[in-house]
């Protein structure tokens, strides 16, 4: 049996422009991180938004103390940019129908 390479993977790609995708024209998203923080953010990244949750506390094994009183306690989620980063998905494209579509539109010329 034949042994062909595997394809190499294509992965993200950042770039420090607001780059397009060559296909659609899709600008290239922020790169973000996302923290959970049990504080309002006071860092020096850009917060792009801040979510208000109430979650269960993962340290006890059921959410109960006394058997009837849930234990929540409120989280912060916090999605951070640091200004200056932006990344495409596929390389440079934003997408895979992206990619193939143009990929084949080389090989046909
Ligand atoms: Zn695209």
């Amino acid at each position: 049996m034949t042994k062909y390479p595997k394809p190499p993977r294509v992965g993200e790609q950042t770039f420090t422009e607001r780059q397009e995708c060559p296909v659609c024209f899709r600008p290239a998203k922020k790169k973000t991180t996302q923290i959970f923080s049990n504080d309002p953010y006071d860092g020096n990244m850009l917060l792009i938004r801040s979510v208000d949750q109430w979650a269960s506390n993962p340290g006890l094994k059921n959410n109960y103390l006394n058997n009837d009183d849930p234990v929540y306690w409120r989280r912060y989620e916090h999605i951070l940019w640091d200004g200056e980063t932006y990344v495409q998905k596929y390389g440079h494209f934003c997408s895979q129908p992206c990619a193939v579509w143009y990929a084949n539109t080389v090989v046909k010329y």
